[in-house]
């Protein structure tokens, strides 16, 4: 695995300069700093990130939504249709 200093950047968490790296794989490139623990990471390819499509995948096997009120969107949807 090769890491690179990135000439000039600034660590966003600690404010040093010239302390990132960055380094990347098939998948993610990513960056993180020497002087700290800050470590960062984005897709190659722009899709979201796994967090973002762990969380869609959460809701989706939540079955029905449900609103704040208690009432599934399912039946809210229902009866509005009737009219
Ligand atoms: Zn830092």
């Amino acid at each position: 695995m090769i890491k690179r200093f990135i000439a000039g950047a600034v660590c966003p968490r600690c404010a040093k300069q010239d302390t990132i790296r960055m380094y990347r794989d098939e998948e993610r490139e990513y960056r993180e700093c020497v002087a700290c623990d800050f470590a960062d990471s984005m897709r190659l390819d722009g899709q979201p990130d796994h967090k973002e499509e762990e969380l869609i995948q959460t809701r989706v096997n939540q079955g029905p939504a449900v609103r704040e009120d208690g009432v599934q969107v399912l039946k809210f949807f229902d009866a509005t249709t009737k009219h």
